[in-house]
């Protein structure tokens, strides 16, 4: 027998008494002594705050049994005109109308696509966020274009505005911006910073399958939008992405970006332009596709329940929540917080500790350092440990002098909830008990 189950009874009771002197402290002098009396952290030997077991997470079964029955019956896997990858994009469509969109291999695919379809040329420079994951600036290096990181803001994790002006030099020519954890950023004033410098804008969309800004889907309201379909974000094939462009002069120029620079939309026959070879086959596109009629229902719960988990963590001692504008939805790949250190009598690695130890799915930090304190970057090592572009004299980037204090701050103070689909109210409810419950335990 699992001793979990063998404790739950008790732990389960211990937990609800609790809640209940807690609930019943105003009025009542016993329990309000009860309830002044802090809780015996789970890390102490106390009963834990989460009770209920993860819900395991069914993430596929019947629809894409049958769209990959359906594949098998096909004489051809290729991706053109296949009907798998033609399902897949119109489903895409729906959730994010735009009119021209390639399937590809992954999401860092989707973003070298992206870099090269709109043009940026070798010693241009792409302003970008340090901390997300290195597929974002793969294209960028690949196309011998310069990754230009610039700060964030400190509870949204995303790109801020005002520093990226900052960085905008003669050489600018894009912004890839990142929505961390599906939490949109702030693309009005990334839009006119934009127009105004004459920028591409491509918005890396891997972890926001399903946001929405304002109203609209995310990936809509810049010139380049990229997906991934990676086995760990919220819809997949195991590895996969779209590319996609309401822009008519980039829109069709995806297509043979991702497929070795043959122009199957023209003439076809001749290799106009030096591309490789990003492209998604028929299996991958027949669970893609399925997954994509998912998208919506995933995305209503995750926001549904992140939501709930900063209501229910609002006010608590020692943290600072993600902030996501009410008229925004994240798709909450993961719910972000930051510890205030001068307000706790431990570190974060304790802290957290004690959370997980309430039985709730935390883990500290996320990446260990900003995309630019990597040794690929500190070495300058992208071609056989060389960097052409900066023997030619074409950029006098020095990554070993980059600073993005905000960012390299956010990696050291932060920590991760899961929150998924397959979570109830109630579970969530007692994720934010356990943090309150350290919180409280810690708070100076
Ligand atoms: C996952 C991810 C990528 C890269 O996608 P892959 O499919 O793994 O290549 C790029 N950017 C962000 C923000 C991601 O989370």
């Amino acid at each position: 027998m699992n001793p979990d189950e063998n404790l739950s009874r008790r732990e389960f009771l211990a937990a609800s008494s609790i809640a209940l002197g807690a609930a019943a402290a105003v009025g009542s002098k016993a329990s309000a002594a009860a309830a002044a009396e802090p809780a015996k952290l789970a890390l102490h030997g106390g009963a834990k705050a989460v009770v209920e077991r993860l819900p395991k997470l069914v993430r596929w079964g019947g629809p894409e049994k049958g769209r990959l029955d359906a594949m098998l019956g096909q004489d051809t896997l290729f991706y053109w005109k296949g009907p798998q990858t033609t399902l897949l994009l119109d489903r895409f469509r729906k959730i994010c109308p735009l009119p021209q969109a390639m399937s590809c291999s992954s999401g860092t695919a989707a973003l070298h696509i992206a870099v090269a379809a709109a043009g940026i040329a070798p010693g241009d420079e792409v302003i970008t966020s340090p901390i997300t994951d290195i597929g974002t600036v793969i294209g960028v290096l690949f196309q011998q274009a310069v990754p230009v990181f610039a700060d964030l803001g400190r509870n949204t994790y995303n790109l801020d505005p005002a520093d990226v002006e900052r960085r905008i030099t003669p050489r600018t020519k894009a912004i890839i911006a990142v929505h961390l954890a599906g939490n949109p950023c702030d693309l009005d004033a990334l839009k006119s910073i934009a127009a105004r410098h004459k920028l591409v804008l491509i918005e890396d969309c891997a972890q926001a399958w399903g946001a929405l800004r304002g109203g609209k889907p995310i990936g809509t309201e810049g010139d380049v939008a990229c997906f991934s379909l990676q086995n760990s974000k919220h819809v997949t094939c195991g590895d996969g992405g779209v590319v996609a462009s309401g822009d008519p002069a980039i829109g069709r120029k995806l297509q043979q970006f991702g497929d070795k620079g043959m122009d199957r939309l023209g003439k076809g026959g001749l290799f106009e332009t030096f591309a490789t070879n990003y492209r998604m086959s028929e299996p991958q596109a027949a669970v893609a596709a399925a997954q994509m009629e998912r998208v919506e229902s995933i995305v209503e719960t995750r926001s549904r329940l992140g939501r709930l988990l900063s209501d229910e963590l609002a006010g608590v001692k020692g943290v600072e929540l993600p902030r996501i504008r009410d008229e925004d939805r994240c798709s909450f790949w993961f719910y972000m917080l930051r510890v205030r250190p001068e307000a706790l009598r431990c570190d974060r690695t304790e802290f957290v500790k004690a959370i997980a130890a309430e039985g709730a799915p935390a883990s500290e930090g996320y990446i260990p350092v900003p995309l630019y304190g990597n040794p690929v970057f500190q070495n300058h090592g992208f071609f056989a440990g060389r960097w052409p572009l900066k023997e030619m004299g074409l950029t006098d980037m020095d990554y070993t002098k980059v600073s993005c204090p905000e960012a390299e701050s956010i990696l050291k103070t932060c920590f991760r909830l899961t929150i998924h689909e397959g979570m109830t109210e109630s579970y969530v409810r007692s994720m934010a008990a356990a943090v309150r419950k350290v919180a409280d335990h810690y708070a100076s």
